[in-house]
């Protein structure tokens, strides 16, 4: 079966082998103190620099997922209350997180099929921290580098943070423009689950050290610390550490990457123009991601074409939440093959059309 869920999703096709080198030379088993794994994490920083075009001096912590992400930065990087602006449902559940730590935090709503247009919000002055979704895996949508850079220069003193889960390693992200991007790496970065990333500028780590927030496992300063010798507080998914590594190592740089993102993107619209029961949710194409394409049809259409497709080996997403029986959605992650993608194509090409 071929996963086109949108995570946990494809697994890179070269994952057991590069578990199996994992296993053989011994890193598996490595103490989290040791040089060998301070190597280990320098050695993935770098390819994670190199390949995804990171700032150096931006640093990179490893935590368990993005949810945890969302609890670190609201626990240890704000002071009062945070301001969220999405569109959908992991958006939502990052300002309930937040929200449960600090009351005051304030979430600003907008369309899916709607271009994010901070004229129609009253935002507060200078907020502590801005938190956006970038890709938001939910209905498919994604946010344009053109709003990332009118945030940054209109809230030059906010802490503005994104998640990424669904986009970082398929989309040539601009760092500079924000000081904490996060993902988890059974999406875009087709990992096996149980990791995740958090990519910070210096004026974040400055940012939490001001505040001095401690105490915690996950305390951001804490792990931020154990960083600078290239630890983490805990013993961190040594296997996982790896095989991103070797991904990235074997991989292309993002540039060409996220060409192949884009021409797949094309194809797939192309595919749901021409389907008679089935078409794009998202119908302005501003709004509408590269890496997951979300699909409406009817209910009894959607429940028959899932069947039809498992049958032919392809596993389709279905819809999120509140969305999960009139859509459903499809990875356009980098670790499917070309001949996986044009296969599922076809499939609805031949069926659909
Ligand atoms: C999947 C996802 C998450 C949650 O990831 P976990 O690894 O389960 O914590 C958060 N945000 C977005 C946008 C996601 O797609």
């Amino acid at each position: 079966m071929i996963s086109f869920y949108p995570g946990p999703s494809r697994v890179h096709s070269k994952a057991p082998q590069y578990f199996k080198e994992a296993y053989q030379s011994g890193i598996l088993s490595i103490n989290h103190r040791s040089d060998e794994f301070a190597k280990l994490y320098k050695d993935t920083v770098a390819q994670i620099r190199q390949k995804l075009k990171v700032p150096t001096s931006y640093r990179v912590l490893f935590t368990s997922s993005a949810t945890e992400n969302w609890e670190i930065l609201a626990q240890s990087l704000t002071e009062k209350a945070s301001v969220h602006i999405y569109s959908g449902a992991f958006g939502e559940k990052w300002f309930n997180y937040a929200k449960h730590i600090h009351r005051g935090c304030k979430n600003f709503i907008f369309q899916p099929n709607e271009v994010l247009d901070l004229k129609s919000f009253k935002l507060p002055a200078s907020p502590e921290m801005i938190c956006l979704t970038h890709n938001e895996t939910s209905n498919g949508t994604a946010l344009s580098k053109r709003i990332l850079k009118e945030l940054r220069v209109k809230y030059s003193s906010s802490l503005i943070c994104v998640d990424a889960t669904s986009s970082l390693g398929g989309i040539k992200l601009d760092f500079k423009l924000a000081d904490a991007w996060y993902a988890s790496v059974q999406k875009c970065l087709g990992l096996p689950a149980g990791m995740g990333l958090l990519i910070c500028s210096p004026k974040l780590v400055g940012a939490a050290s001001k505040i001095g927030e401690s105490g915690r496992y996950n305390s951001f300063n804490f792990m931020a610390m154990n960083s600078e010798k290239w630890q983490t507080p805990f013993t961190p998914n040594v296997s996982n550490i790896y095989m991103l590594k070797r991904v990235l190592e074997d991989s292309d740089p993002i540039d060409k990457v996220e060409k192949k993102i884009f021409e797949r993107y094309e194809g797939w619209v192309k595919v749901f123009k021409k389907t008679k029961k089935f078409s794009l949710f998202i119908e302005n194409d501003l709004a509408r991601s590269k890496t997951v394409i979300a699909v409406q049809g009817k209910k009894q259409d959607i429940t028959k074409l899932k069947k039809d497709a498992r049958k032919n080996n392809f596993l389709l997403g279905s819809g999120y939440g509140e969305l999960k029986s009139t859509t459903f959605r499809i990875a356009n992650f980098p670790a499917l093959k070309d001949r996986e993608v044009s296969g599922l194509q076809k499939f609805f090409l031949n069926n659909y059309s």
